[in-house]
C-alpha cells in the first residue's frame, strides 16, 4: 500500500512523497529543495527508493543534486529536457515501477508550461506538476495553447476518481479566477466556499478529485456554453472551438 504525503516547500510547492510504511521506503516527487524532504525521511524514518520529476523547473529539481549525495537512487524524469541527475529518461507511453515500492506508474506527455513536460499516472492518482493544478492550469511558458488544450484533454480522461496530485497550493486563486468565469456554477461556489475553509485552517486543499476539475475547472470545460461565452464578452472575439476558448482563457488568467 502506498501512501502519498505532502511536503510544503517555498512560498506554495508541494513535493510529494510516496511511501511504503511497511518497508519504510518512499520516492519523491518533484523535490524543489532537498531539506523539507530529508526532515519528512528522518522523521518518520523512511529511506528514499527513487527522486520522480515531471519538468525541469528550479522549483520542481532544486533539491535532485544535494538529495543524490545523501542517497545514490534512480533519478526519473522527462527524457525531452534537461534535469541534471536524471538517470532513467521517461517520455509517453513509458511504464515502469517505482524501485522498492513496487507502484506502477505509466507517463503521459503533457507539454505547454515547458516543452518536454511529463505526468505521472498510478492506479487512482496523477501527479499532474505544473500542467495541471486544482481548478487551474500552468502558464504557457514554452509551448503552445494548442498542446497545453491537448495535454489537458489527455489528464481530464483520467478516471473520475484519479487523486490530482499538483505542484502547488494555486487553488484559492484558481477557483476566485473560475467563479469568474461561471458565477453561475453552484459547484464551483461550494468549492471555492470549501478551499477557503481549509486554508484558513492552514490546511493543503489537494490532492483535489478529477471529478470535482471536470465540475470546477474551467480549464476543462471549454466545450460549455457558460464558458464560451464568458470566455467571448472577454476576448470581444467570436470563439468557435474550444482550443480557442481555452487560449482566451489562459490570456484572461494572465492578466487577471
Ligand atoms: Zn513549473
Ligand atoms: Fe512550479
Amino acid at each position: 500500500m502506498t501512501e502519498i504525503v505532502a511536503i510544503p516547500a517555498f512560498a506554495d510547492n508541494y513535493i510529494w512523497l510516496a511511501v511504503d510504511r511497511n518497508r519504510r521506503l518512499a520516492a519523491v516527487v518533484d523535490p524543489g529543495d532537498a531539506e523539507p524532504v530529508e526532515a519528512a525521511l528522518r522523521a518518520s524514518g523512511l529511506r528514499l527508493s527513487a527522486i520522480l520529476i515531471t519538468h525541469h523547473h528550479h522549483d520542481h529539481t532544486g533539491g535532485v543534486e544535494e538529495l543524490l549525495a545523501a542517497h545514490p537512487v534512480p533519478v526519473y524524469g522527462p527524457a525531452d529536457e534537461s534535469v541534471p541527475g536524471v538517470s532513467q529518461p521517461l517520455r509517453e507511453p513509458d511504464a515502469f515501477e517505482v524501485p522498492g515500492l513496487g507502484l506502477p506508474l505509466r507517463v503521459l506527455d503533457v507539454p505547454g508550461h515547458t516543452a518536454g513536460h511529463i505526468a505521472l499516472v498510478a492506479d487512482g492518482a496523477l501527479f499532474s506538476g505544473d500542467a495541471l493544478f486544482a481548478g487551474g492550469c500552468g502558464r504557457l511558458f514554452e509551448g503552445t495553447p494548442e498542446q497545453m488544450y491537448a495535454s489537458l484533454g489527455k489528464l481530464a480522461a483520467l478516471p473520475e476518481d484519479t487523486r490530482v496530485y499538483c505542484g502547488h497550493e494555486y487553488t484559492l486563486a484558481n477557483l476566485r479566477f473560475a467563479h469568474q468565469v461561471e458565477p453561475d456554477n453552484p459547484n464551483l461556489t461550494q468549492r471555492l466556499r470549501r478551499a477557503e475553509a481549509a486554508r484558513q485552517r492552514g490546511e493543503p486543499t489537494v490532492p483535489s478529485r478529477m471529478a470535482d476539475e471536470h465540475a470546477t475547472n474551467p480549464f476543462l470545460r471549454t466545450h460549455l456554453p457558460a464558458v464560451r461565452t464568458a470566455a467571448e464578452r472577454w476576448s470581444g472575439q467570436t470563439l468557435d472551438e474550444p482550443v480557442a476558448v481555452f487560449a482566451a482563457l489562459r490570456r484572461w488568467k494572465d492578466q487577471s
